[in-house]
């Protein structure tokens, strides 16, 4: 285990703790409720009345009737098929979409292989505060358009868009209005009437419901087809025998939201306390998302924020180290070792996006782990007593990896191992494998860790420390970084001399 002081958890724009009303709800349901509700006698009954009383509930916490609900698996299901059934119904002449840069990967991705299949996509540029540029909004939506899909909260910075405004504007011009909503149910009102949207997408777990369970709302009268064939479940558009403990605690967690909604003026001010003491810490830290006069196109709950000069890996280990959980605004852990493309869009430069961190609060956050965690933050920014070393790509070179006293430990993935090539060397394992089994390292040698975008080497390195480890590094950007800034060693001696770490290796080592 983690030698934690305290958990903070800050990252519940990723997931939420699921509430224990909801927990009664979903362990009720799966031991007295487990009929299909397909099949044809009393449990099934019962089950099928859980399902209907559910989808009343979902519907009535976002204004809609129970009838335009689609329970689904998850959001990013949600919008795969909200987005594939809009473009086959897409009447002759509108196979437009315009869009975000900022939308979800489950919106980005879909209209990337929607555009393969010969949609086109417009994308309308963002300000630096991330609201849609309203004037290249209004020229790029036309007589072509079959779909305006814009976001309403975004989960990196949590900026909301006028999506009655929007919505407005692609009915003027005859298309329909897609939003993707999960960010901002129970963070600010949703009501898809007021909205004025014709699809929007919601995932449970991001309001303190179970995972696997989301939801599509269609607005009657829209036609719609299924993205998963076999079954006739939910009126024939979604197949698969129904989640019914799922949508049950889904349910609960939408009777919920009042509590959380409740709660978002206090969680605004520990948000704003967050970002006024770290920006006391380090005055040149940039706030990404809206704050001050904008602060009202922001959720309560989201700050974003840009460190110079640190990287948000690194951060993430230190934090971790002592009990809080947040996020790096760059998906950097993929094999390219990208930044966020939400941040890019931002403006914000590659460099800068390897330096930001999301931090994303609750109705359980308290102000006395706010206090905590910009204490930990003081230690971190003004690097007193760092108990872990970041080695900089450039620095691993031939000197270094073939230093005798340097103990290279490997634990990418399986499947990231067969992307890229690995250091010299290199000891390969797992995080599993180390948490259970930290013995199996050489206490007496200088461990360097390494995975493949240098976002879980420095949990690795932090969690040894915590082990008792003494001189232990990581490297920056992983595998990918090493790639790009020593090609050369990188061809020379990728991959070589590796081998299984093995406790008996390890002793002879
Ligand atoms: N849309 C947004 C804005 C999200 O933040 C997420 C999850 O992070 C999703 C969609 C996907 O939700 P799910 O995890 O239910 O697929």
């Amino acid at each position: 285990m983690f030698i934690f002081r305290r958990k903070v958890y800050l990252d519940n724009n990723a997931t939420t703790k699921i509430a224990p009303d909801v927990c009664r709800v979903m362990e009720k349901t799966l031991r007295t409720c487990y009929g299909n509700p397909s099949s044809n006698y009393r449990d099934a009954r019962d089950a099928v009345m859980l399902l209907e009383s559910s989808r009343k509930a979902v519907a009535h916490s976002i204004g809609s009737l129970p009838e335009e609900i689609i329970f689904t698996s998850c959001a990013s299901e949600s919008n795969n098929q909200l987005l594939f059934s809009c473009m086959e119904n897409a009447p002759p002449g509108r196979n437009v979409i315009v869009a975000s840069p900022i939308e979800h990967p489950s919106v980005g991705k879909a209209l990337e292989f929607l555009q393969k299949q010969g949609t086109v996509v417009r994308y309308c540029p963002v300000d630096s505060q991330g609201r849609v540029v309203w004037d290249a909004l209004v020229s790029l939506v036309d007589a072509t358009t079959a779909l305006v899909c814009i976001m309403y909260a975004n989960n990196e910075t949590g900026v909301l868009q006028d999506i009655p405004g929007i919505a407005r504007l692609a009915h003027q011009n005859g298309a329909l209005m897609m939003s993707d909503c999960v960010q901002a149910l129970g963070k600010t009102a949703v009501n898809v009437r007021e909205l004025d949207v014709d699809f929007a997408s919601f995932s449970a777990h991001k309001i303190h419901g179970p995972k696997g369970i989301g939801a599509a709302f269609v607005r009657s009268g829209l036609p719609v087809v299924p993205f998963i064939h076999g079954g006739h479940q939910e009126n024939g558009l979604r197949a698969g025998t129904e989640s019914t403990h799922n949508i049950a605690g889904f349910a609960e967690a939408c009777r919920l939201i009042s509590h959380s909604l409740a709660a978002a003026g206090r969680i605004t001010r520990l948000r704003n306390e967050l970002a006024a003491g770290i920006l006391k810490i380090l005055p040149s830290a940039r706030i990404n998302s809206p704050f001050g006069t904008a602060g009202q196109w922001s959720i309560c709950n989201t700050q974003s924020i840009t460190f110079p000069g640190f990287d948000a890996a690194e951060a993430i280990g230190f934090l971790d180290y002592n009990g809080i959980c947040v996020s790096a605004g760059s998906a950097c852990n993929t094999a390219a070792n990208e930044p966020s493309p939400v941040l890019k869009a931002l403006g914000l430069s590659d460099e800068e996006s390897r330096q930001t961190l999301r931090f994303s609060l609750s109705e359980y956050t308290t102000s006395g782990q706010i206090a905590y965690t910009l204490h930990i933050l003081r230690n971190y920014l003004e690097r007193r007593a760092m108990p872990v070393t970041l080695v900089h790509p450039n620095q691993a070179d031939e000197s270094f990896l073939f230093n005798e006293k340097v103990f290279i430990v490997d634990v990418r993935f399986w499947y990231d191992r067969k992307i890229l090539k690995g250091l010299p060397r290199s000891y390969e394992t797992s995080f599993s494998e180390l948490r259970t089994h930290p013995d199996m390292l050489p206490r007496h040698k200088n461990i360097l860790i390494i995975c493949q975008g240098g976002t879980i080497s420095p949990v690795v390195a932090y969690f040894l420390r915590a082990k008792g480890f003494k001189n232990l590094s990581f490297v920056a950007g992983g595998a990918a970084g090493w790639k790009l800034f020593q090609p050369d060693l990188y061809n020379k001696y990728g991959g070589s001399d590796k081998q299984p770490l093995i406790k008996q290796r390890a002793e002879r080592a």
